[in-house]
């Protein structure tokens, strides 16, 4: 662990670069409740808070539950004269399971409800230790780079966009009832926003690396303390 003001050019291990501008910055502990913004852009570089992990630890196990929520209760109804229809995501990749648009289904489904289930259990493989102050489990660092590359590509928030599209579409052709999946969804979205918004990517990575377990590439270079 490198003391205040120590920075090492070789690993870039005490330095923090913007992720909007690029300016470099000497890394410093905050105490918690003070923003670290670029000194060039103004980009917010480090913002951490009290408890933060034991509250994305709790967004996390609630997204699972909506998660399987959102794939086994019925999303939608469709009926018309009389006759109706409901069905829940599940029930529709098993209908299209055997057909052409298999392919699509199966990246609806990993893109919609895998990737934000995957991504919700790696934050809580990151941070249930660090919360309670004990050793990190193994590969944490990994865990966690995997869980911020997911990151663009959960896509539930676009999904719910695009049913309300399509329903619009669909609604004057028969009625529609919305199901309690499409409501877990709904708050899904909500979820995941209030998590990003409690989320400090570099307070996580330094309670890592304080946690005893290397994050900065000095893993990966021979002949630096941390190889
Ligand atoms: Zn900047």
């Amino acid at each position: 662990m490198l003391q205040q003001d120590e920075f090492d050019l070789k690993t870039g291990a005490g330095l923090i670069a913007c992720p909007r501008c690029d300016a470099l910055h000497v890394e410093e502990e905050l105490p918690e409740g003070v923003t670290a913004q670029c000194i060039r852009c103004g980009h917010v570089l480090a913002r951490p808070r009290a408890g933060a992990f034991s509250q994305i630890i709790a967004l996390a196990v609630t997204t699972l539950v909506l998660v399987l929520a959102a794939v086994f209760f019925p999303f939608l109804e469709i009926s018309r004269m009389g006759f109706g229809h409901g069905t829940s995501l599940f029930g529709v990749a098993l209908a299209f399971a055997d057909g052409l648009l298999a392919p699509l289904v199966l990246a609806v489904l990993v893109l919609v409800i895998g990737l934000p289930a995957a991504r919700a259990g790696l934050l809580v493989y990151t941070l249930l230790p660090l919360a309670r102050g004990r050793k990190p489990y193994a590969h944490v660092a990994r865990a966690f780079r995997l869980s911020e590359q997911m990151k663009p590509w959960s896509m539930a928030e676009i999904f719910i966009i695009g049913t309300g599209v399509a329903m619009v579409k669909v609604g004057g052709l028969a009625r529609i009832s919305f199901g309690p999946a499409f409501w877990a969804f709904v708050a899904l979205v909500f979820v995941s926003i209030a998590s990003r918004s409690f989320m400090c990517a570099t307070t996580i990575w330094d309670a890592i690396e304080d946690a005893g377990a290397p994050t900065d590439g000095r893993e990966k270079i021979e002949g630096t303390p941390g190889a």
